[in-house]
This record gives structure tokens, sequence and C-alpha cells, in this order.
């Protein structure tokens, strides 16, 4: 595949996002998100379900479903929660009930913490053929935290989210996955660990599958900013944690690279490290990040990188294979600018920073949904 002038190739599938309609639209929309996901060249974005009302039950998921229906021109394909009202405790939906009608079920921003309540929805996940998408947190860990408890944090005051909040949960959500045979897809990983964890058990044989994101790949404590746009959970970690996702994405141990996009308004993240919403938009500037700083520099080859964002995520989803195309303008040079992005969020790390790569046609089902003047 070359490395200059147009590539078409299959349309991106992004496994997480937030999309925040219902009942945050000032955040995003619906139309906002799924515009700013096919602008970059997405043909199918998942959603995650921390909106108003949850996806917990049929009658609130088709509240859902009637606003992607009418406003989105790609595949908008929402999970429901694990749990009523996606608290991460209490009560488990009807699981037999959503699984067909739903992508799978996440309770994201939220680890469960209860052993017995996630084997129970591994359990039901499992014999209703669906699939489990994991925030992996352990509550008691998080102390106050919010950003990586590491160098930065020590020296600039602040309270840190330690590594083993993440692996501990990931340690037994692969134990739980493995004792009940439940699919589970482990959402945004950020720590050396938890790439040890999945490699040992995708070499055991369990059904496990991971992503991590664009931040943790290109970004390390070190170059931290006292600015809401460094702020998102899990937290930018350190260069030995974003050395260990570089290899896991190169050696199939990480499946998929997600954007975890989401949005806030520019007053939630004005707030500066510690007050700040945690979240920052991504879905327009992976790909050319990705492309640039790690394809252009020899550490990815693009075919994997179109593996990373887009078939292994169609193997993952049961999405056809050769159905939608998005085509790059290789030599497209720019600087990221929020102010052009269509989302309505702006909060990113990488404002400023220099990329090569555009996406110039978006073919989704056969028909151009997108097309750049
Ligand atoms: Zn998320």
């Amino acid at each position: 595949m070359s490395l200059f002038g147009q590539i078409r190739v299959s349309g991106l599938v992004d496994m997480h996002v937030h999309f925040r309609e219902p009942g945050f639209v000032y955040k995003e929309s619906i139309l906002s998100g799924s515009t700013a996901a096919m602008r970059a060249g997405y043909s199918d974005v998942f959603t995650m379900p921390n909106v108003n009302p949850t996806p917990d039950s049929l009658d609130n998921l088709s509240v859902q479903s009637s606003i992607i229906s009418r406003d989105s021109h790609i595949g908008v394909h929402p999970y429901a929660s694990i749990t009523l009202g996606q608290k991460g405790e209490g009560e488990l939906v009807n699981i037999e009930q959503l699984a067909p009608h739903v992508a799978g079920f996440s309770d994201d921003g939220r680890g469960i913490q209860d052993e017995g309540l996630m084997r129970e929805a591994m359990q039901r996940i499992a014999a209703a053929g669906s699939m489990i998408v994991e925030h992996c947190e352990v509550n008691d860990l998080l102390r106050g935290g919010y950003i990586h408890d590491g160098l930065y944090a020590h020296a600039h005051g602040h309270r840190g989210i330690c590594s083993e909040s993440e692996w501990r949960e990931v340690e037994r959500n692969i134990r739980l996955s493995e004792e009940t045979g439940c699919r589970l897809h482990l959402c945004h990983m950020s720590t050396k660990e938890s790439v040890q964890l999945i490699r040992e058990a995708k070499a055991r044989g369990v059904k496990v599958t991971a992503e991590t994101a664009p931040h943790y790949l290109l970004l390390n404590e070190g170059m931290l900013q006292e600015d809401g746009n460094w702020k998102m959970n899990p937290p930018i970690r350190s260069v030995a944690d974003q050395m260990a996702l570089l290899a896991g994405v190169q050696d199939g141990t990480i499946d998929v690279i997600a954007t975890d996009h989401a949005p806030h308004s520019a007053e939630e993240k004005s707030r500066g490290l510690e007050k700040s919403a945690f979240g920052i938009v991504g879905i327009e500037t992976a790909f050319p990040l990705l492309y640039t700083y790690l394809v252009k520099t020899g550490l990815l080859m693009m075919d994997r990188l179109i593996e990373l964002m887009s078939t292994r995520a169609r193997e993952i989803m049961g999405l056809p294979m050769d159905e939608s195309w998005a085509t790059f303008d290789l030599d497209a040079h720019y600087t990221i600018d929020p102010e052009q992005f269509a989302s309505k969020g702006h909060s990113t790390p990488f404002a400023g920073w220099e990329v090569w790569g555009k996406c110039i046609k978006n073919e989704y089902k056969g028909t151009v949904v997108y097309e750049a003047e």
C-alpha cells in the first residue's frame, strides 16, 4: 500500500464514541457526532450508553434509535448499559430482551465493582450471544485522582490515578470471561500491565479483545500541561506504558484503536486539570495523527493501521468487509485546528499538531455520503 497520493480503504470503524444524545446535546448530538465521523472517513461507530434516557430498556433504546435513523448518514450502533441507569451496580438490564437490538453491553465510565454481579452479567450476555464492552476501574483505588499517578502528578502536586486501578479489574474481567465463556472487549487500555495480561490471556485462548486510543499511543505524562485539554479517563500515562501499548498494537495484543470521542462544552473543559470534565474529542484527528506519527515514522505499516482502525473491528462486531469505503489524500498537509471540527466538542491536546492525511470521500453502503470540495 502506497504511503503517498490517494488511498481507498475499508470505511473506518470506531468501537467507542460518546455522541451525548439524547440528553446532552449541548455537548454533542447524533447529527454533529455522526457528521464529524463521516467527514473523517468513518462508516460505523458504536455509541456508549451514558445518555439520558440510558438505553437500558427497549423503550429507552428506541428514543436513541429514532434520532439515529433521522439524523445519521453512517452506521451509528448503540450499546445498551449493563445495569439499570448505567450505575455500575444495582440491577442488570433485561439482557435477553435487549441483546438482539444492540451491539453489546457496556457501563462505560463505570467499572462494575461487584464480582457476583459481573459474573451474572457475563453468564447472561454469553447465553444471549452478545458481548460485554467493559470500562475497567477499581473505585477503591481512585482516591480522588484525575491524572496519572506518576512523575508529573508528584512534581506538580496533583492527585494521581494509579495504573493498578485499571489492570486489577482487567485481570478480574479476563478471569470471569474465561470462567463464563463471555466475549469480553476491554475499553481504552492505558497501562503496560493491562497489555501483558491481555497478551497472556490470548495465549491461553480467552475470548478477549482490546482497544486503546490515539492519545495513549502518542502522548505521555512528560507532555502534560496545566490545561483541561489534557484530562481524560483513563489518564495519559508514563513513557513505559506508551511504549508497551505501541508494542501491543504492533504485535496484535491490542485489536483496535478506538477514539473514546468524548465531547464536552468549552466551559466544562476550561477548569484546569483538577476541575475540568474527563474526556477529549478524537474522531476527526485519529487517522491523520496515527498516519503521520506512526505510519510515516515507520512504527506501523499502513495495512496494520487499517486493521486497527477498521477491519479488525468489523470482525469483532460482525460488520461486512466490502460494503463501505473511505478515500484519503495522504499528501494533504495541515495543522489541527479545533475550530474546523464538525463536532461540537473542541477539547483536544493535539491542537496545533502538524499532520498529513485527510478524508476526501466517504462511501457508505454504496452511497457517497461525503465528498470534500
Ligand atoms: Zn468512553
